[in-house]
């Protein structure tokens, strides 16, 4: 059966401090408070990786990951991250693809095809996110762009590869926005995911395939996203840097 993974994305918030604070204050709770999730992964400005991951020891089921990393694997780059740099402080994770990446620093499908691959190269596990604008969603080319997305970013894989995924259906018009997805159209997206991944890799390997939900979730309606058969846990941005509700939506999974 597939992980059911919530992930918080903390963007550039959070000075040194404040994030320990914070990350501390998460796995104390996760520590005494029982969740359903299987793992909880922080997603922090590189900054925090690597004390991050020194705090997390002995708690199997958090995960700290990076929000970007360069498609290179060194060199010329000045005030760039690698991926190798964030696997050697302990990271297992790394987002890629958020749209705000996509909207502000031009990442497009081609370049983020190469960042999955260098990603993958040095073992970290790339949550990849993809996800229409509300423009897309409006024109009814929302199910395009996702298969485009799809296609052009992480299809071109093979099996074994894409296995290390994690997706994120991330629609633009919710992040940041407390416009939700209904569960109705996040799991008609997600079904319809699961059913590309299908028909490009094999039905088990879209079975296996996590694939979360993200767009202003939060403790009041994730119990009914994650409730929908294809959604297997949340991106969460705004409500990851609340410790209480980030933990009241791993909770969700009870
Ligand atoms: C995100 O940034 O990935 C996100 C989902 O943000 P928010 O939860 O704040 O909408």
């Amino acid at each position: 059966m597939r992980k059911k993974i919530v992930a918080g994305n903390w963007k550039m918030n959070l000075d040194y401090n404040e994030g320990l604070g914070l990350f501390s204050e998460i796995i104390n709770m996760v520590k005494d408070e029982a969740t359903g999730t299987q793992e909880a992964v922080i997603c922090s400005p590189f900054i925090h990786l690597h004390s991050l991951v020194q705090l997390a020891k002995g708690y199997t089921k958090v995960a700290v990951g990076a929000q970007n990393a360069h498609q290179n694997e060194s060199g010329a780059y000045t005030g760039e991250i690698s991926a190798k740099m964030i696997k050697s402080v302990g990271a297992a994770y790394v987002i890629l693809g958020h749209s705000e990446r996509r909207q502000y620093f031009g990442e497009t499908n081609e370049l983020l095809a190469k960042k999955t691959d260098t990603a993958l190269k040095n073992d970290l596990r790339p949550i990849f996110c993809i996800g229409e604008t509300l423009q897309e969603r409006e024109a009814n080319t929302h199910f395009d762009i996702i298969k485009t997305q799809l296609a052009e970013g992480v299809f071109h894989l093979d099996a074994e590869q894409f296995a290390k995924l994690v997706l994120a259906y991330e629609p633009v018009w919710a992040i940041g926005t407390g416009v939700t997805a209904s569960s109705a159209q996040a799991q008609e997206i997600h079904e319809f995911i699961r059913k590309e991944i299908a028909a490009k890799y094999s039905q088990e390997v879209a079975d296996a395939t996590t694939i979360l939900y993200g767009g202003s979730c939060n403790p009041k309606n994730a119990a009914e996203l994650f409730a929908c058969p294809d959604i297997d846990g949340g991106l969460i941005g705004g409500a990851s840097l609340k410790s209480r509700d980030f933990v009241d939506i791993l909770k969700t999974f009870n």
